[in-house]
């Protein structure tokens, strides 16, 4: 599924889904960054540091099943598929 609207605001992105919409914040897409730095770090067992003050500096669609989001510290490489933000959606607020 691909969503119909992608909004961006410097603390959260909105997903506007044929059934609804869904908005994660800077915070959250941060902690579920899945770039090579971020892997690297978890898999050593490691947090990934995450700035207290997270924003989204931009995005840039990758073809027609991802999104790859730029944080405003520089913080670029991570890539989000469609399915992968719903999950995060659904992980977010289990009931709906
Ligand atoms: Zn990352």
């Amino acid at each position: 599924m691909t969503p119909i609207e992608v909004g961006l605001t410097p603390q959260a992105l909105t997903l506007v889904w044929p059934g609804g919409s869904t908005t994660l914040s800077a915070q959250a897409l941060r902690a579920a960054c899945r770039c090579a730095d971020c892997r690297a770090a978890a898999l050593r067992g490691q947090a990934v540091p995450i700035p207290a003050a997270t924003m989204l500096a931009g995005l840039a669609p990758l073809g027609h099943y991802a999104l790859q989001l730029r944080f405003a510290d520089g913080h670029e490489r991570g890539i989000y598929p469609w399915a992968y933000l719903q999950q995060l959606a659904a992980a977010q607020h289990p009931s709906s």
